[in-house]
């Protein structure tokens, strides 16, 4: 259930409760007032008919022999016609009919029972209770007797008319409180739920971006304001440190891109090294076998560089490596595996390249360097390059076909050098 709905509900059975609590209590008051108005009027009533019955007889033992109590009563006033022949103006309408259950008794001074009903008896005495219910008849001067209520009196028509409007005024009371108490529930509801919205939604943004900080109004200074306050510190503080924390994680994927390249390639010539090449030809040989493509493999080494390194310097002989780094790479396709092996020595594996095709593009490569203007590095300068060529997948590894690129390199040199061998016992 949402919060708006159950905030609702609370507001509303707290309402209703407190209506119902208000309207069983104003009814009780109603009916306690009542009864009590028309207890007095009826004490009033017969007070004054046992007052009017000495004022004629004497003492109440006189008065008995003489006429019947009710007797008297039935002559001296005019009872309330039925209810249907309209009302006695003047007294209050007191239909005895319906108040059966409700009579007086009399008791003289000391508390025994001159009229009585069946359970008090004529002639027994009144117990505490009843006695402490009664109300004196003064006659000349001194209390001739005590008249004590037994029952419940109902109320008279008009009352009972009076008390049914009053009820449904309290009734209508009620509704109208309850209503009140719903649209207060759907109003505060609606407040308070909109804040708590608020935050709830700044939340779910937070967990989509983490880096950019949210911040809710602070519409009270209650609980809620309190947490929107700490929400918008904490969603600062935790933006902060995302974005410190993707700064570092990139510093260290940089760190570690550079860790990376450092271990794959060589510092002079930023040629892939020889570890590198050997994992990458694994591979590269591999898919050559599998899907039956050829693979070529060339060895080459500069020729007399320790020479270049004597007669010029240590210095120019590393530009050499460099610039014949570049010849190189410029030389070949982006597919092909280019690395330093050795010192001044180079392989390149060409993947999906026959002898023949290979031999073409190293053929070339010997040539570029051969024809670069080594002059302008260094006077008198000249570089070439020895080469040997293996395309023999069948050997069983890229090693076995390096090596075999190596005797070829190695004959390459016996010939004279500055020439590319491919097969055994030929010069190209
Ligand atoms: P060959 O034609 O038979 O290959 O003769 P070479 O002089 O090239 O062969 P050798 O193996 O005798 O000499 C290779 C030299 O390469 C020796 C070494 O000092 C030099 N060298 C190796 N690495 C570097 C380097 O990184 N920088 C420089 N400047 N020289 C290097
Ligand atoms: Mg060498
Ligand atoms: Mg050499």
């Amino acid at each position: 259930m949402r919060m708006r709905s159950k905030l609702t509900l609370i507001l509303l059975i707290a309402g209703l409760f407190s209506a119902g609590t208000v309207g069983a209590i104003a009814n009780w008051l109603v009916m306690r007032d009542f009864q009590q108005s028309v207890m007095d009027r009826a004490y009033d009533n017969f007070q004054e008919d046992v007052r009017r019955y000495l004022a004629i007889y004497g003492d109440w033992n006189n008065a008995a022999q003489q006429e019947a109590f009710h007797d008297f009563v039935r002559r001296h006033r005019a009872y309330p016609p039925p209810p249907d022949s309209g009302r006695e103006p003047g007294r209050p309408a007191i239909d005895r009919r319906q108040q059966a259950p409700f009579r007086f008794i009399v008791l003289d001074p000391e508390g025994r029972v001159l009229k009585g009903l069946e359970e008090y008896p004529q002639g027994s005495m009144a117990d505490p209770a009843l006695l402490s219910r009664t109300r004196p008849v003064i006659h000349n001067g001194s209390v001739a007797v005590r008249i004590a209520p037994v029952g419940e009196p109902p109320p008279p028509p008009s009352d009972r008319e009076y008390v049914a409007a009053m009820r449904k005024a309290l009734a209508v009371g009620i509704a109208v409180a309850v209503l009140f108490a719903l649209l207060i529930g759907v109003i505060a509801g609606e407040r308070i739920s909109s804040s708590i919205r608020a935050l709830t939604e700044a939340i779910r943004g937070m967990r989509k971006n983490r880096e950019t900080a949210l911040e809710v109004e602070v519409k009270s200074r209650d609980e809620i304001g309190e947490m929107a306050q700490a929400f918008n510190q904490m969603s600062l503080e935790l933006s902060r440190a995302h974005r410190e924390l993707r700064r570092s994680s990139e510093m260290v994927q940089q760190q570690a891109q550079k860790l990376r390249e450092l271990s794959i390639r060589d510092p002079l010539t930023h040629l892939f090294n020889r570890r590198h090449f050997e994992e990458q030809a694994h591979t590269l040989y591999q898919q050559a076998v599998r899907y039956q493509q050829p693979l070529t493999v060339m060895l080459g080494d500069l020729d007399h560089f320790k020479r270049i390194n004597d007669n010029c310097s240590h210095a120019v002989g590393d530009e050499v490596l460099r610039q014949v780094s570049r010849l190189l790479s410029e030389g070949i396709r982006k597919s092909d595996l280019l690395a330093r092996y050795g010192g001044e020595e180079f392989v390149i594996l060409f993947p999906n390249s026959s002898l023949e095709q290979a031999l073409h593009c190293c053929e070339n490569l010997r040539r570029r360097i051969e024809s670069h203007p080594w002059g302008d590095l260094h006077p008198g300068l000249e570089v070439t390059m020895s080469m040997g060529l293996c395309g023999k997948l069948a050997l069983g590894n890229a090693e076995r076909m390096v090596a075999e690129a190596d005797q070829r390199l190695y004959a390459a040199k016996h010939r004279g050098r500055n020439r590319v061998v491919s097969r055994s016992g030929e010069a190209a």
